[in-house]
């Protein structure tokens, strides 16, 4: 872009902004209420997307953060300080949406979605029950002496201000992580990534947002009663209108808004009795015609990897011999079933460890385990001193144990440095820093790759970015779950080299495998299991030739 197209933008913006800013002083009263309508549902649309937009979390829950707010000013707005309203709305909305989402933001899909319409509808109920036994009333009536100049420019303070915070979220870490999480709730909390306390927070800052909405726009109104605070239609145009316009980015929202407000402006005024018809068959059609929403169709969204030279790890410097892995008399019980029964072994520093064993004989369940995916039923599990039996995952990811699963989990519509960036996020400070994203995908030889979705990668090529995933946390142990499975021969000889080559580089392994060759040439311990339990265990070679492991797995070949 040359200097003067650049200087050019720039008058054009300023104008615009200058505009939007003086735009109550040349339009009439009619204009103005459209402007507020555009400006309050921008605030909503982006504060919404801000949390569903990434996690995929579809919240109906607007309404009842902007109710509160509107609520609140009702109540207070005429014995407090303006300021000191809109401040006890910001707390109102963000003490719910912290207690609601502590509670609720491990539900996922269709559940989360029924949930968030009950809680406004319950939130509606209360009211209406204190309204009418508590205050002996419907409504209430608002006497404010804000004119709706005043509200358009403190709607518009608090549009500036949700960009803002949506800009600068999707430049911290945070937004990578949420968006991590959005992707692969598992695969993201098995990198480190605390998502329960991530989705929370962004939650309960998207809400602070609706409910100071609410109250701004309180006074709009000269009598308040709940079924006008909590109007579920609301919620509805909101994910209409983010839907529209793209909720992934940060400026699609509010291409949805704009076109959305003036068609239902016509609607209610052409066709008052069959607005919610219409609602819903733009729902359908959006949902259909556009995926990703407007934005969608101005191409793919170009997003900097906010920590794409995050620098990950050197191999840990930490203590390189001596036991890192205990683990004593484990089991896991499915119902009925012992997947797993009391496993005792140990792993050394700088070894590998293959486990081997027929299907179902309870490989991956104990992996489950040892990285915080499954609670043990009992026993106990000591990493570096630590004891991790039942510790949630991210939380061992942090301590340094990282693993690769069984069947392979990308984050699929991040980049493929995004994916490895996002496991470095919290890495534990201790496991010190040198190697970047880059060297890292390097090193599996994903290195030219590092903008493409990870979900268009070949199967063989995400085995290889969640092994990158993995270093990424800078890991004193980390956990292969058949990752050289599928392979053909000469990606076989690839993969064992590289194995070995993160044991020359100080990083402990356990392999779960069926390819024996591998087992052979990497491992100097292997545990075999079947039916849960240890069947034997010392050198491959004399493993592998004892009868009773040949029988287990002659066993498994005849079934
Ligand atoms: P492997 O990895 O050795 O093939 P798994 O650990 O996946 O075996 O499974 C061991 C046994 O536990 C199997 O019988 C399997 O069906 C059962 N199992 C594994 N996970 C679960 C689960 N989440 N719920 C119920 N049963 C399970
Ligand atoms: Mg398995």
């Amino acid at each position: 872009m040359s200097a003067t197209t650049r200087t050019g933008l720039w008058c054009v913006a300023l104008v615009l902004g200058a505009a939007i800013i003086a735009f109550p002083l040349y339009v009439n009263g009619y204009y103005l209420a459209l402007g507020i309508s555009i400006l309050y549902f921008t605030i909503l649309a982006t504060a919404w997307a801000m949390f569903s937009g990434p996690t995929r979390y579809i919240s109906l829950a607007t309404v009842a953060f902007f109710g509160i707010g509107a609520y609140t000013a009702a109540v207070l707005g005429e014995t407090w300080p303006w300021p000191a309203v809109l401040l006890a709305a910001a707390a109102i909305g963000a003490l719910v949406a912290g207690i609601t989402g502590l509670s609720t933001l491990r539900l996922s899909g269709i559940y989360f979605v029924i949930f968030s319409f009950g809680l406004a509808e319950l939130i509606r109920q209360l009211v209406i029950w204190y309204e009418v036994n508590i205050h002996k009333s419907v409504g209430r009536y608002l006497f404010s002496a804000v004119t709706q100049d005043v509200l358009y420019w403190q709607l518009l303070g608090l549009a500036a201000l949700v960009f803002l915070t949506g800009f600068l979220l999707g430049r911290s870490r945070y937004g990578l992580a949420l968006r991590a999480i959005g992707a692969d709730e598992t695969a993201a909390s098995h990198s480190g990534i605390d998502a329960t306390r991530i989705k929370l927070a962004i939650f309960v800052v998207s809400a602070v947002f609706m409910s100071v909405t609410g109250a701004v726009m309180a006074p709009r109104w000269t009598y308040i009663d709940p079924s006008i605070a909590f109007n579920p239609m609301i919620s509805f145009q909101v994910v209409i209108m983010a839907l529209l316009g793209g909720a992934g980015s940060l400026f699609g929202p509010v291409l949805g808004v704009i076109p959305l407000v003036l068609l239902f402006e016509v609607l209610t005024a052409t066709l008052p009795n069959h607005f919610s018809i219409v609602l819903g068959a733009i729902f359908v059609m959006i949902v259909m015609l556009l995926p990703r929403g407007v934005i969608g169709l101005i191409g793919p969204v170009q997003r900097k990897a906010p920590a794409s030279d995050a620098v990950a790890a050197k191999p840990s410097t930490r203590e390189q011999s001596g036991q890192l892995l205990r683990v004593d008399d484990v089991g896991k019980s499915f119902g009925g079933l012992r997947a797993v029964d009391q496993v005792s072994f140990e792993v050394t520093r700088g070894q590998i460890v293959g486990i081997i064993g027929p299907n179902g004989s309870g490989k991956t369940t104990l992996l489950n385990m040892l990285s915080g995916a499954l609670v043990p039923s009992g026993g106990s599990i000591r990493f570096g001193g630590v004891m991790i039996g039942g510790v949630k995952p991210h939380r061992i990811a942090r301590l340094g144990l990282a693993r690769t699963f069984q069947l392979v989990r990308v984050m699929a519509d991040l980049t493929v440095a995004e994916n490895v960036a996002a496991a470095a996020l919290f890495r534990s400070a201790a496991a010190g820093g040198g190697e970047t994203t880059v060297e890292l995908l390097d090193l599996v030889g994903l290195g030219k790759m590092q903008d493409i979705p990870a979900g268009d990668l070949t199967y063989i090529d995400q085995k290889r970015l969640e092994l990158a995933r993995a270093l990424a946390l800078s890991p004193q142990l980390v956990l292969l779950d058949e990752w050289l499975a599928g392979l053909n021969p000469s990606e076989l000889e690839t993969g064992i080299a590289l194995i070995a080559k993160l044991r020359d580089r100080g990083t402990t392994i356990i392999m779960v495998e069926h390819v024996m060759d591998a087992i052979r040439a990497l491992c100097s311990h292997c545990i075999v299991m079947n039916a849960g339990s240890v069947i034997a265990r010392g050198a491959p070679d004399a493993v592998l030739s004892d009868p009773t492991v040949i029988t287990a797995y002659l066993g498994e070949a005849d079934a």
